[in-house]
């Protein structure tokens, strides 16, 4: 019987008629193939934290919520095997045991890797990727039913497909991922003026490892936020400092979310950022001061070169905009994409935005090349819905 099932914040709702979650990597085989053998469809889903319809099926969705864990580590190659299904706070906690951490990490750690891998979730760090980046080999589930194991060194191009490509190659059942040894960070947010953060903006983004600010609407101010090894923590005579603290890397880049709310977010080439965030500031003060009392989150990300990543060769800078979970948010939203659009933004994978193939495929160079991959691998579309066609083919 179809059960409704809800995203994180409530915006996307959907009634698949099965959902599984299966305990083995032949139980998913076995209903991959049953679900091929009746031209169905399968989407798979992380945690469910994205709020673009990209795991929303009618037919079988399933979750790998039993596909947890650590598999095996090596400390001297800084290098992992985890099952996808194994949330990024959980990971930390096991790699920590092993001496090993992250590069980075996003505002929250409650994602599934596979999710978090699947659309390119980032944190902020001019010198940082996304989590993809960290991929360096993948088992994978195909629409064929088989198991198959692609790693960086023997079919680069394969794995810069697979990094970001939202489900649409077959689902991970293994990923090995790159770390460092385990670190510690230092971390201190700060309180500042719009233009106190913006004259200083080049240097707060290149003297801190992470570094992003939120600006507040009602208040017009700014919190900074800095992450740096110990010892060489950040001083900014210009801010006032709020609060302060020292962790391991796991247990400190992430916060707890528990407020729901609906974002779009874009990512700019970094140049572009200052203009976009005044432009951004400016509407918002003129238009949507009195409906939206959210924040507007300005992080960086390192260039890299997976095929669908929004930050594909370019460094990025990301700007975010929020809204209470439960309140209109398109009418803000839609309001404010030109301004992204007009600053050459790809929009985040997993959080709203109205682009289709016909915009997308003018922002990624290699978009046509993924595809082909796509079709290769499923060519009758096990993994693809009618948004997804959309997404990646046209508007119907
Ligand atoms: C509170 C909150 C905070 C957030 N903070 C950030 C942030 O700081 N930075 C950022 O970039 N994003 C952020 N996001 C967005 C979020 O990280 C992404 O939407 C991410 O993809 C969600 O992970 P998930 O595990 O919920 O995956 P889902 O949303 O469930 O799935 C995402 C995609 O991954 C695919 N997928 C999942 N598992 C697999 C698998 N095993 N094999 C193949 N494909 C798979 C799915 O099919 C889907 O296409 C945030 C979202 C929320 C709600």
């Amino acid at each position: 019987m179809a059960k409704q099932w809800e995203n994180w914040s409530g915006s996307l709702q959907f009634s698949p008629e099965q959902l599984e979650k299966p305990e083995s990597v032949g139980e998913l085989q076995q209903l991959v193939g049953e679900v091929a053998n009746r031209s169905g469809t399968i989407r798979v889903v992380g945690r469910g934290h994205s709020s673009t319809p990209l795991v929303a099926t009618d037919d079988t969705l399933v979750s790998l919520e039993n596909f947890g864990g650590v598999l095996s580590t090596d400390r001297e190659r800084c290098e992992a095997w985890v099952r996808p299904g194994t949330m990024l706070k959980d990971m930390g906690e096991e790699l920590l045991e092993a001496d090993l951490a992250v590069h980075n990490l996003g505002d929250v750690n409650v994602q599934h890797l596979g999710g978090a891998v699947g659309t390119g979730t980032h944190g902020t760090g001019k010198n940082l990727g996304n989590l993809s980046t960290m991929v360096l080999g993948v088992k994978m589930i195909t629409a064929d039913g088989e198991v198959i194991e692609r790693h960086i060194e023997d079919d680069p191009d394969f794995l810069r497909a697979a990094r970001v490509s939202l489900g649409t190659l077959g689902i991970f059942v293994a990923i090995r991922i790159q770390l460092l040894p385990a670190y510690q960070l230092h971390r201190q947010e700060w309180c500042t003026g719009v233009e106190e953060c913006m004259e200083h903006l080049d240097e707060l983004i290149e003297e801190n490892r992470n570094f992003d600010f939120y600006w507040y609407p009602r208040s017009d101010e700014v919190k900074l936020r800095t992450l740096n090894p110990p010892g060489e923590s950040a001083q900014i005579p210009y801010a006032d400092l709020l609060k302060e603290g020292q962790d391991w890397a796991p247990n400190i880049i992430s916060k707890a979310r528990h407020l729901p709310f609906d974002e779009m977010e874009y990512c700019l080439p970094a140049e572009a950022g200052p203009s976009a965030f005044r432009a951004v500031r400016e509407r918002i003060l003129k238009e949507h001061r009195r409906t939206v009392g959210w924040r507007t989150l300005y992080r960086t990300t390192a260039s890299d070169d997976a095929m669908l990543s929004s930050s594909y060769n370019r460094p990025t800078v990301t700007l975010s905009l929020h809204q209470n979970a439960g309140l209109e948010f398109w009418d803000f939203f839609r309001d404010m994409e030109p301004i992204f659009q007009a600053h050459e933004g790809r929009p985040h994978w997993g959080k709203k935005h109205t682009l289709r193939a016909e915009e997308l495929r003018k922002l990624y160079p290699e978009w046509e090349t993924f595809q082909k991959i796509r079709r290769d691998l499923d060519p009758r579309g096990l993994w693809m819905t009618d948004y997804l066609r959309d997404l990646f083919e046209g508007r119907l």
